[in-house]
Formats: structure tokens, sequence, C-alpha cells
């Protein structure tokens, strides 16, 4: 048996007391999800039913095809359910509460009233109430649901090993199956006892990291071939537009993926893709270990994330948007020097 007791105690109680306590929570995560934050508040779900509570999960945007293999996706829903009177508010893995997205200015007044739990591992969340728990060491959000479970003494392999198989995407996620710098002895603990719980990890790698449509890969290949650098290849750069989808048949969420390609690039320090989003332009940025803070770039314009991986949103059409950041990573790369 894998024992995570060693852990336990990074678990606030504050989050226990209010977590148990909860009869009707609204578990939310954050717009356009991925699996950190799938599985962090399907599992959240599936804590609180097992004390006997009422759970609805929420993300402003519906669940992308690549995550619908995950045993709750389907109860997803954009949506809190307006017959159930809510007494807590579940936020995981958004790095500002903004990043909960339009479901929150479609219901203000509840999220405004409803006591919270927020549960983030963001190096930028600069959230410090009693019942925030954030740990910027920790991987991803499900490595800290996990514990959370635990120190619930929920079992770990609760509905039949599904809440793990949820928990263990996140990981996968956010570590890329344990191939980032955020992989730690702890988050090895926490999927070795995921995988006893019956998590599929390969299946669950191989679902994320190494299967696409024919569509994603030809929209791959439109962003690659426009790859340019700037500030001497120390930034490797390159845009996805509308008409790219529209040309290879792709939608929106088929562009996760193509950042991590270009941050393969041996010689860059920074790696940014720009995204067309409607009149404005989303940014991804990688930058290598020991160099560029990402997060330190996409703060200058309202975003965030971790040190390695981030991302913000510019009200700025593309090319407008590469020149105003573009010259902000090159100020950045300049300070990084190279033994
Ligand atoms: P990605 O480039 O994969 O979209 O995002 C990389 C990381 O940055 C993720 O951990 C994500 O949560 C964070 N991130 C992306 N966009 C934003 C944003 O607009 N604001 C904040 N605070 N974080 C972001
Ligand atoms: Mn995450």
């Amino acid at each position: 048996m894998i024992d995570l007791s060693p852990w336990l105690g990074t678990v606030p109680q504050a989050v226990v007391d209010r977590l148990s306590a909860a009869r009707r929570v609204l578990a939310v995560g954050h717009e356009n999800p991925d699996a950190d934050t799938l599985g962090a508040t399907l599992a959240i779900c599936r804590l609180v039913e097992r004390q006997g509570g009422t759970a609805t999960a929420v993300f402003a945007d519906p669940v992308p095809p690549l995550y619908a293999f995950l045993p709750g996706a389907s109860r997803a829903r954009t949506d809190p359910d307006p017959s159930i009177a809510y007494d807590l508010l579940v936020v995981s893995d958004c790095g500002a509460l903004d990043r909960v997205g339009s479901v929150a200015q479609r219901h203000p007044d509840l999220f405004a009233a409803l006591p919270r739990i927020v549960i983030d591992h963001h190096a930028s969340n600069g959230a410090a109430g009693e019942t925030d728990w954030i740990e910027p060491d920790s991987a991803a959000t499900c490595e800290m649901t996990t514990l959370l479970a635990a120190r619930l003494g929920a079992p770990i392999d609760l509905d039949d090993g599904a809440m793990a198989a949820e928990l263990m995407a996140g990981i996968v996620m956010d570590t890329s199956t344990f191939a980032h710098p955020n992989a730690t002895p702890r988050t090895l603990a926490v999927a070795a006892a995921l995988v006893e719980a019956g998590a599929p990890l390969a299946d669950i790698s191989r679902r994320l990291y190494r299967t696409k449509p024919d569509a994603q890969l030809k929209l791959f290949g439109r962003v690659l071939d426009r790859l340019e650098t700037a500030a001497d290849g120390r930034i490797v750069h390159s845009s996805l537009f509308d008409e790219d989808l529209a040309l290879t048949g792709a939608i929106p969420p088929h562009s996760e993926g193509i950042i991590d390609l270009l941050a393969q690039s041996d010689e860059a320090e920074v790696a940014i893709l720009f995204k067309e989003a409607g009149e404005g332009t989303r940014l991804s940025v990688r930058t290598k270990p020991g160099g560029v803070d990402a997060t330190v770039l996409t703060g200058l314009f309202g975003g965030g994330g971790h040190a390695r991986a981030a991302g913000a949103t510019l009200v700025l059409p593309v090319t407008e948007a590469r020149r105003v950041v573009l010259a902000e990573a090159g100020r950045l790369v300049a300070d990084v020097r190279r033994a």
C-alpha cells in the first residue's frame, strides 16, 4: 500500500472543516477547461457526494472532446443548477479568480455571496484567505486534491477507480507525464497511489499526449511552418489564425500542444504562441529553467501561470500583440546570461 500520510499535514484544517460541513457545493474550474481543472473539480464533486451532499461541476466552456474520456466529463455544466441553494463554492486550478471566466459574470451575486475554498498551484495566485489553499510547488491541482481526498479519509479508488482516473489525468496533463521539473517525490508518490487505485496511467498519457485527429496534425504543420525567431534566436514564436482552423477543419482546443512543440527549440530561451481570439490575442509562453520567468512576461499583460508556462489575453490584434510582446520578451531575455 502506498502511504500518503507523510504529506497529509499540508492540507489546511480550515479547508477540511469547510468542505466536510458543506451540503450543496458549486465546484468550478477555469474557462477552456483542461485535464487538471476537470480532474480536480470532478473529484471534489465525488468527495462531496460521498459525504451525502450534492455537487455541481461547472466550467464556463464546454469540455473539449480530448477530455471526454474522463469518467465524470458528461456531468460538466456551463452554468450552476438554478434549482440548488448552494452553500459552498470550490474553485480549482484558477491562478486568479477571473480565470473562472464568463460564468462568474452571468451569476455575479451567487459568486460574491458563497463562502469559498480555493485550491490552486499557480505561483501567480495571490489569494491569501484562510480557505485559500495555494501551493506553487505542487505539480498539479489534482496532486493537492488527491491529498485532500486522503485527508478526508475517502478511499482513493472511490467510485470504482473513477476519481483516481480523473486525478491522474490532471497530474499527467500538468507534468507532461512526469517530464517537467515540477514532478517531485510527492507527485510520484501521489501518482503511485492513484495507479494502485486503478488509474490507467499509460492509457491516460497516450490519450492526452500521443493521440490527435488528423485535422489537428495538419494544424500543427501550418503553425510550425510559420515559426520565426527574434533576439538572435533566443525567442522562437509563431501565430495561429482562425483561418488555420477553417482550412484544416480543426477546432480551437486543437491548438493545445503547439506551444510545447515550439518550446522544443534547442536555441530559444522563450517560446511564444500568438493565437487570434476574436478582436484580441491569446498568448502562450514557455521558458527554459533558470531563464526568463514566464509569469513576469505574461504579468505585464494581465496574465499569469507558472515560471516555465504562462498565458495572457491581449485586447490587440495578433500583429500588434506580436510587436509589443516581442519587445518585452526581448528585454527580459537580454538579462539571461548562460555560462
Ligand atoms: P497555456 O499556455 O497552456 O494556455 O497556459 C499555461 C499556464 O498559464 C497554465 O497553467 C494556465 O493556467 C496559465 N494561464 C494561461 N492563461 C492565463 C491567463 O490569462 N491568466 C492567468 N492568471 N493564468 C493563465
Ligand atoms: Mn493546473
